[in-house]
């Protein structure tokens, strides 16, 4: 059950409804935004009597039972879109948002490259590792701090937002501090206290699914990150493991208009690690579009034969700008079928 409180309730008629759901004996989990505090009720049984006791609380907006098990995150909570705005672009809006850059940042002259390449091709944010999560811990493991500032160079030339992996709960402060986005790749998905650490850091969140993790399971991961005090969580599908080897992952492409189903947060497709080869990266790109992803996150690198991280995925610049190109008119469906969709929302 989600209570919306009225806006600008004072804190003595919050803490008298947490009372109230206390009395009850339910625990509870608010998020507290500028205007309106909405609190989330948790607890086993029937909620009933407590919902209609709170219901008749005048600083009450409105209560509404939730069944799913995610809460905050479902579409039951709020029916119409998130939108996230990060750093002059926004996501979940109204225009498909291109995320990209390299696997790893590997030296200054690669990530300047990237960045001014993708820039000029009409990308919206910079991708790129400084803290790798490795299969084999002899490969390169990233720049870490370094990498870090040199993306924040490559945010200063090009002014686009960065977007960067966080591996553990100890490097959230140090990551948000350059980061306008955090990015929790795959194997990370069911880190509970990096998601927990994430939901008091102050920055949107791009969370993968993990390479066995369900839709179901991804929505609570989300739900951890919300229900810790961050509501800007976009998720992103990347593939998940089958027994299927002509590709790295088995995408999932079905998983979009399915979570655009279940939740109100913005969901980004990376067509990169969902095929791990660059030949399928255009095609699946414009599959994204068509089933209404808000965005994609791809690996592009100046020189992919010489990446020191999945340079089989890495388009180059020249490749990567004649995909943009090849993807506008797609892009111009998506956003006719994006207003559409606005106006049914007010019909
Ligand atoms: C990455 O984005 O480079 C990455 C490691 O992705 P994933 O976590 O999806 O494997
Ligand atoms: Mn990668």
């Amino acid at each position: 059950m989600i209570i919306s409180m009225k806006m600008h309730a004072t804190r003595q008629e919050i803490d008298e409804v947490r009372d109230q759901v206390a009395h009850f004996g339910y625990k509870v989990h608010s998020i507290e935004g500028e205007e309106r505090v909405v609190i989330g009720v948790v607890g086993v049984g029937d909620v009933t009597a407590c919902l209609e006791s709170v219901e008749s609380m005048p600083q009450v907006e409105k209560v509404v039972r939730i069944s799913a098990p995610y809460k905050f995150v479902s579409k039951q909570f709020k029916p119409g879109r998130t939108r996230i705005r990060i750093n002059g672009v926004e996501i979940g809006g109204d225009e498909f948002i291109v995320m990209a850059g390299p696997c790893s940042v590997e030296s200054e002259k690669q990530i300047m490259e990237a960045a001014e390449g993708v820039a000029k091709a009409g990308a919206k944010m910079l991708r790129g590792g400084a803290f790798k999560p490795r299969t084999s811990p002899y490969d390169f493991q990233g720049m870490e701090e370094d990498g870090l500032k040199l993306l924040q160079k490559a945010k200063a030339a090009t002014g686009l937002g960065i977007v960067t992996e966080v591996m553990s709960d100890r490097d959230v402060d140090l990551i948000a501090q350059y980061a306008d986005v955090m990015q929790v790749g795959a194997r990370n998905m069911q880190n509970f206290m990096l998601l927990k650490a994430l939901g008091k850091c102050g920055k949107p969140v791009l969370l993968k699914r993990g390479l066995s993790g369900t839709i179901k399971e991804l929505l609570m991961s989300a739900e951890y990150i919300v229900a810790h005090g961050n509501p800007n969580v976009i998720l992103c599908e990347r593939g998940i493991r089958t027994f299927e080897t002509e590709t790295r992952n088995t995408c999932d492409i079905a998983a979009i208009p399915a979570l655009n189903e279940l939740t109100h947060l913005p969901v980004m497709l990376d067509p990169s690690h969902a095929t791990g080869k660059r030949s399928l990266v255009p095609a699946v790109s414009r599959a994204g579009v068509a089933i209404g992803a808000d965005g994609i996150i791809v690996e592009v690198h100046p020189h992919p034969e010489k990446a020191i991280s999945d340079g089989a995925q890495s388009l180059d610049l020249a490749t990567f700008e004649k995909m943009m190109r090849e993807l506008k008119p797609y892009i111009a469906l998506w956003e006719s079928s994006r207003k559409l969709d606005a106006v049914a929302a007010t019909a």
